[in-house]
């Protein structure tokens, strides 16, 4: 034999493998008899011409023969056998994500590479791989020792570290009750039971949480640890990524990207703050890293942890059906630290006064007294989300989205928050010419304002996305508040995650409501874990005994709102066990499954007409079909967008609908963008 053809998947829409043609140095090798020296394996990657390009591919077969005649047949370029393979394990997990998500295998496998691996030299390899082999584990002389665990906690740690075969566990802990401990003393005990053992540790974001970072350094001194998540350098990323595939490092600590990584010793996997919406890819491949997640932990028959204060409904089911194991954490862990008192005030009756009401005011002021902290929560960034004239009802609106423009005062900007479009304030209505035009509502910018006009001696620190556009800017600024540098911070929910400010001992949440109301029928169930992790970051050193109990304040006009009820009891189970029972009877996930064609086009009835062909071809029985509709935020960027929502009881009936039903809207031809996305979120 003088070749064998390469069976490669490139990321393109096309859903095959391509075959190359690859000369074999070595001669009689017989089948079967192990790869000699120079041979390309399945999981390597391959540079091949495609077109006119020369792109990176991945070799998921082998073979002897092709179909493609040899007058067609190409060579691939070069195959980049310095890189140990991919394991099989990791193309399997890639193959369910391809097939579940419907989208072709190379779309799924190469995008989850590091780019640098993917279009770098083979020199830059062959440096990097030198630099990861010579990466000395840092050898702390004084590691952090392991805090004794509460009966909870040791409870959870023992069932985690027990389980050898595949069990999903949810640990469910108010917040400041030690998960974190949980993990680590879990992973500890993991690791210890082989010496090539892998754990991956995934969270939210890690720039918002550098805190767990440093706990597993300090604890896990002499082991090493990769981070992966998308804020990194290249460069970084390829060497991080390179230590988990070689299993090296053993603890991977990242975000969802991190789902995809190759770890070929995994043997558990963490999913801390499990029902935060960053586990949802929100674009391209739309997968959910916590149901890969639990998928990878059953095909390596693993423990896999899913942490929360405030659980997703799917797996507060999963639980209640006890495919899930719970294991409750009830108390805070800190000696007598309580959880704060949740009080609600009422803004019908005692009127706000630039977005704060005097008794907010008033414990304020208590706290600047007491030389503690207090966090203003305001899920709005900017100055005021509209402005608008009086006299002819002219109103700031972005003319390429269905949305306002939003002021932002420090840089006397009407900015867009969907499509980036910018204008200077204008110094008059550009209708009817009057000056005095008003901004309506409130967002953080307007808010700090008022606080340092309210507190002229306080220090008073904003942190939202605006603050925090530099690179490092976030971690600096959380610092700052560590460091006690500041008195009253206001910010978006970049504050409510996983911070633990030992100072602060004032929660207020400024205007929840509109999630209240919101046509998204998970706005109330992310709402009630938003609130519920702000009002975590009081009190969590704070000691019965000191009496300065903490105290979260929510302004609301619907005091009598059952969400609040539930936040003053800090009762997540019987809130989660209303809603689980709402859903059920409203026909709605996590009882039945979904999936959502969406559709964009310059003009909206496109869209429409696509989607009302597209229902027509949906007639398998056992499929709910909804009518087509225009999204709620219909124009983005001067696309116009619609939806259509199809349902089913059972998994498997609507992924063979889809699965054909992609084919019959492929053949259509249509000039309409769309795209099919299983298990949506945001509809
Ligand atoms: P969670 O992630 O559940 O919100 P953390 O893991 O951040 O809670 O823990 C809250 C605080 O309790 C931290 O300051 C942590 O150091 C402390 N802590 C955790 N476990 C223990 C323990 N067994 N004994 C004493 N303090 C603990
Ligand atoms: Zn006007
Ligand atoms: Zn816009």
């Amino acid at each position: 034999m003088e070749h064998c053809i390469l069976q490669i998947v490139l990321d393109t829409p096309l859903d095959s493998s391509f075959d190359y043609r690859w000369p074999l140095r070595e001669t009689g090798a017989e089948a079967g008899a192990p790869a000699a020296p120079g041979l390309p394996q399945i999981g390597q990657l391959a540079l091949v011409p495609f077109g006119r390009q020369q792109v990176m591919g991945l070799i998921v077969g082998i073979s002897d023969r092709t179909e493609v005649p040899a007058d067609k047949l190409k060579d691939a370029l070069e195959v980049r056998s310095q890189l140990t393979a991919l394991p099989e394990a990791w193309l399997e997990l890639c193959r369910f994500a391809a097939d579940y998500y419907q989208r072709p295998l190379g779309e799924v496998a190469l995008p989850a590479l590091p780019k640098n691996l993917r279009t770098a030299k083979v020199s830059s390899l062959e440096r990097n791989l030198k630099k990861v082999a010579k990466d000395a584990v840092a050898q702390d002389s004084n590691p952090n020792p392991e805090p004794a665990l509460n009966a909870g906690q040791q409870q959870a740690v023992d069932a985690i570290a027990s389980a050898q075969k595949f069990s999903p566990h949810l640990l469910y802990g108010v917040t400041g009750s030690g998960k974190t401990e949980v993990y680590l003393q879990a992973a500890a005990k993991v690791l210890a039971q082989s010496p090539d053992a892998q754990v991956l540790i995934l969270v939210p974001e890690i720039n918002l949480t550098p805190q767990l970072e440093k706990h597993l350094r300090q604890r896990f001194s002499g082991i090493q640890i990769a981070t992966l998540h998308s804020g990194m350098a290249e460069g970084e990323r390829v060497r991080h990524w390179l230590s988990a595939h070689l299993g090296q490092a053993r603890i991977v600590l990242g975000t969802r990207l991190a789902i995809l990584a190759s770890l070929p010793n995994l043997k558990m996997i963490v999913i801390d703050e499990e029902h935060d919406p960053s586990y949802k890819q929100q674009e391209g491949l739309r997968y959910s890293a916590r149901d890969l997640a639990v998928w990878r932990a059953r095909q390596l028959d693993i423990p896999v942890v899913l942490g929360s204060a405030t659980p997703s409904l799917e797996s507060w089911l999963h639980a209640k059906t006890l495919r899930y194991r719970k294991l409750s954490l009830a108390e805070r862990a800190v000696k007598d630290a309580v959880l704060p008192v949740v009080k609600i005030i009422n803004t019908e009756h005692e009127k706000p006064s630039e977005g704060l009401t005097q008794r907010l005011v008033t414990a304020i002021r208590l706290r600047l007294e007491k030389g503690e902290q207090s966090l203003l929560f305001l899920n709005r960034r900017g100055y005021s989300p509209v402005i608008a004239c009086d006299a002819c009802g002219w109103i700031s609106n972005c003319t390429r989205c269905t949305a306002h423009l939003v002021m932002h005062k420090l840089d006397r900007k009407l900015r867009c928050h969907h499509c980036g479009l910018e204008q200077r304030i204008p110094r008059s209505c550009p209708t009817c010419g009057n000056i005095d035009l008003q901004p309506l509502g409130r967002g953080t910018q307007r808010i700090e304002e008022s606080l340092a006009q309210i507190f002229p001696g306080a220090r008073v620190f904003r942190i939202d996305a605006d603050s925090t556009r530099l690179k490092g800017s976030a971690e600096a600024a959380f610092d700052t508040v560590h460091r006690g540098e500041v008195d009253i911070l206001i910010g978006t929910q970049m504050v409510a995650k996983g911070h633990d400010f030992k100072n602060l001992t004032l929660v207020a949440a400024l205007n929840p409501d509109s999630a209240l109301f919101s046509q998204d029928y998970r706005a109330s169930e992310r709402l009630f874990a938003q609130l519920m992790q702000v009002a975590g970051r009081a009190g969590r050193a704070a000691r019965k005994e000191d009496g300065n109990l903490s105290e979260v304040l929510i302004q609301t006009r619907y005091p009598d709102h059952p969400l609040y009820h539930a936040l003053m009891a800090h009762d997540y189970d019987s809130f989660a066990n209303d809603l689980l029972e709402e859903r059920e009877q409203a026909g709605m996930p996590p009882f039945i499954y979904q999936a959502l064609l969406r559709a964009e086009a310059k003009q909206l009835q496109i869209a429409l007409d696509f989607l009302h062909q597209a229902a027509a071809l949906a007639t398998d029985p056992g499929i709910t079909v909804n009518d087509p509709i225009p999204m709620t935020m219909t124009r983005v960027a001067n696309v116009d967008r619609a939806q259509l929502l199809v349902e089913s009881t059972s998994r498997p009936a609507l992924q063979y609908f889809v699965k054909n039903w992609i084919s019959d809207l492929r053949a259509l031809k249509s000039r309409v963008k769309w795209s099919v996305e299983i298990d949506p979120v945001d509809i």
